[in-house]
């Protein structure tokens, strides 16, 4: 089936009993046994361990973004953790020079002690991927479009280097989403989303999942050194992780609640129609900026001018996504100014629901941050261009 109608069928198996067309909300925590107290066969026992909701919820992503099983977590944060931590201390990792800013506060701050430790790189430097490879390199993290200046890493030439390394790929999909990237498909070994974001839609679900790749494998890999550094291969691999970060999940307890697991399987059943949105609208408003005078430069890779155009042709589909960012010509001050100026642009973090938002993105991210300090991100949502458009002449005048 094509996501469309994976986004409104998969995992939503109605309920039996009362012969609803949707899933009941079940918010029990506990499940009864059968009378001679042996476990009920497909019935759940305990609701951290699994709950309907949740099972239902975890096969619609799976279905998604083309994987064999999904595990959801509370926040993406949570997601994230859950595959550094089943890298097992002393590991290394390559990330992103501007990956979203609190996944490598992950490896700098919580996991400092685990001797966790990364270098960040260029992405788009094959070169300075390969420079950075130490002996204990486990993962190299992809994040693409990358977060906030929408650089586009090549999934496929990544996957390359670390094959050759016997390095594992994961991504962060959480702003291309599978509507526009199929991470499996260019090789990777695990796919990560905030479902925060495009998936929720909706800015009111806070939520995040792994995704363990399809079987068989679309590219054939051994590893060495995955995970825990024990000898497994390709086959084994998947289901090493599957285990390690479902057990984080379990028994760690970073889960969403019923009401998450059943507000985003809804949330999803629409997801295939909002996506094609963001991305028509973000092109638009993409080439009207660009050719505004108080307009220094335009980070969206749909746009022909942009350096990482072709490698986005190359790798996305469906359009580009609904994410740029804007360097404002002059400093703070002016875009700060321009920000406080919109009207339907809401001023606020985050991205990916219905609403457009703009965020100054160097305030936010602290002394620490790499975003230059005119750059105003955006997260163009679904209201009629022609509104959004208008906005922003309203505010440049
Ligand atoms: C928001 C976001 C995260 C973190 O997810 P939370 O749901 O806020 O924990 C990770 N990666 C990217 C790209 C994000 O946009």
């Amino acid at each position: 089936m094509k996501i469309e109608t994976l986004a409104i069928h998969a995992g939503n198996h109605g309920d039996p009993t009362t012969g609803a067309v949707v899933p009941p909300l079940i918010l029990s925590t506990t499940f009864e046994r059968a009378a001679d107290g042996s476990i009920v066969e497909g019935r759940d026992i305990y609701t951290r361990a699994s709950n309907p909701n949740r099972r239902a919820l975890e096969e619609k992503l799976a279905a998604l973004e083309g994987g064999s099983e999904a595990i959801a977590f509370a926040s993406g944060q949570a997601a994230t953790m859950s595959i550094f931590h089943s890298l097992g201390g002393n590991s290394h990792v390559i990330l992103p020079d501007d990956i979203y800013y609190n996944t490598k506060v992950i490896i700098d701050n919580l996991y400092a002690n685990f001797g966790l430790t990364c270098t960040a790189v260029d992405m788009t430097d094959l070169g300075a991927i390969k420079r950075a490879i130490k002996k204990n390199t486990k993962l190299i993290w992809v994040e693409t479009p990358s977060n906030p200046s929408l650089k586009i890493a090549d999934i496929q030439a990544v996957v390359k280097i670390a094959k050759a390394k016997n390095i594992m790929v994961a991504c962060d999909n959480t702003w291309a989403t599978p509507f526009f990237t199929r991470p499996f498909e260019l090789g990777v070994d695990l796919v990560m989303h905030s479902t925060t974001k495009y998936f929720g839609g909706h800015s009111d679900i806070l939520g995040g999942c792994v995704i363990i790749p399809p079987k068989p494998s679309p590219i054939e890999r051994e590893f060495e050194v995955l995970p825990i550094g024990a000898t497994v291969a390709t086959e084994d691999l998947r289901g090493v992780l599957s285990t390690s970060i479902r057990t984080f999940q379990t028994v760690g307890g970073a889960v969403p609640s019923p009401f998450d697991c059943w507000l985003l399987s809804r949330s999803l059943s629409t997801y295939a129609v909002r996506m094609p949105v963001h991305a028509q609208n973000a092109m638009k408003l993409a080439t009207f900026l660009e050719a505004q005078t108080q307009i220094e430069k335009v980070n969206y890779p749909g746009l022909k001018s942009n350096e990482y155009h072709k490698v986005a042709k190359k790798q996305m589909r469906n359009g580009f996504g609904g994410m740029m960012s804007i360097l404002v010509k002059g400093g703070q001050k002016e875009a700060m100014e321009l920000a406080s100026k919109l009207k339907i642009f809401k001023h606020a973090t985050s991205l990916g629901g219905v609403e457009s938002l703009i965020e100054h993105r160097y305030s936010v991210e602290g002394i620490h941050s790499t975003s230059p300090e005119n750059l105003l991100r955006i997260s163009v949502g679904i209201e009629n261009i022609d509104d959004l458009i208008a906005d922003f002449e309203q505010a440049f005048r």
